[in-house]
């Protein structure tokens, strides 16, 4: 239900938007930037909610990038259910919504993007080509657009937050990025948008993600890492229904593989489909 008491404010034109940012501006106000592509749920809520917290207003964005989907079918399927989403905006106290439509972001005649790198190659970027370049190239429009002091993401897209950093870093924007813990339901399953296309049997087999993450982390001092990893595939093998993609054990700097345990600065990132649903999840080992 939306709420009467409501102050969000909706834009859905850059202009509009401008105009509402040169006021806030030469009131001095501080802005928490929070980008999404909405089907809000409490993951998102925790960056609007630490954004509330470390700033005067906070401005979401909702808007399906449409560059940074390699699959037009997950594109099209891609839930958006705004009503509900303004909704839950307007209850979290969220002073500005963003809500832009793909002509207002994009002219058809668009080629540039940002050179992302090695790191475009690894992970993410192998088994989804073009996806961080869609990524920096909706970043970069928006923090162009709203000269936002912080801006809030997820640890639970953390190569995407390495990705957004060096691009911050590259074009020296003058924006602080806050990387968020993941939110996950009680059964350890981390909380995503995609996650409401999982049947019931296929929301279980999703758990073997977390599940993995966790044994892996349980076991990462004691255990051999090769041997930890062979486990981990091992587990999805023979699972109808599931394909893992990759689990691997990297810097949480760098991204570079950690072949045996040595310092304390690794994570373990994974990626499985179940069913036709693409779900990623990450854990800091230590
Ligand atoms: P998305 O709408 O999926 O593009 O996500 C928008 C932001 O919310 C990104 O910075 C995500 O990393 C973050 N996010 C998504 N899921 C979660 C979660 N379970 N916990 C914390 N942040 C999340």
């Amino acid at each position: 239900m939306p709420n009467k008491n409501s102050l969000l404010e909706i834009f859905t034109t850059k202009i509009a938007l401008n105009q509402r940012l040169l006021k806030l501006l030469n009131e001095q106000k501080t802005i928490g930037l929070v980008p999404t592509m909405g089907a809000l749920h409490a993951g998102h809520l925790s960056l609007i909610k630490k954004s509330k917290n470390d700033n005067d207003i906070t401005i979401a964005t909702i808007f399906v990038n449409p560059t940074q989907f390699n699959k037009p079918s997950d594109l099209l399927k891609y839930p958006r259910p705004t009503q509900a989403d303004v909704a839950i905006l307007e209850n979290v106290g969220c002073d500005i919504l963003f809500l832009p439509a793909e002509t207002e972001m994009y002219s058809p005649t668009e080629t540039w993007h940002y050179n992302v790198g090695a790191i475009a190659n690894e992970l993410e970027g192998a088994h989804r080509p073009g996806h961080f370049k869609g990524v920096t190239q909706i970043v970069y429009k928006l923090f162009s657009l709203i000269p936002a002091d912080r801006a809030y993401f997820g640890q639970k897209d953390f190569q995407q937050f390495l990705v957004i950093k060096q691009l911050v870093a590259y074009f020296k924007l003058g924006v602080e990025l806050l990387c968020c813990p993941i939110i996950r339901e009680t059964d350890g399953l981390a909380l995503s948008s995609r996650n409401i296309h999982l049947s019931e049997t296929q929301r279980k087999k999703a758990l073997l993600l977390s599940a993995t993450l966790n044994n892996i982390k349980n076991n990462y001092t004691t255990l051999p890492l090769a041997d930890l990893l062979q486990k981990a595939k091992t587990a999805f093998k023979g699972i109808s229904d599931v394909k893992l993609d990759y689990i691997e054990i990297r810097d949480k700097d760098t991204l570079a593989p950690i072949v045996q345990y040595k310092t304390p600065n690794a994570v373990a990132l994974i990626a499985a489909e179940v069913g036709d649903t693409r779900l990623i999840d990450n854990m800091m080992l230590d």
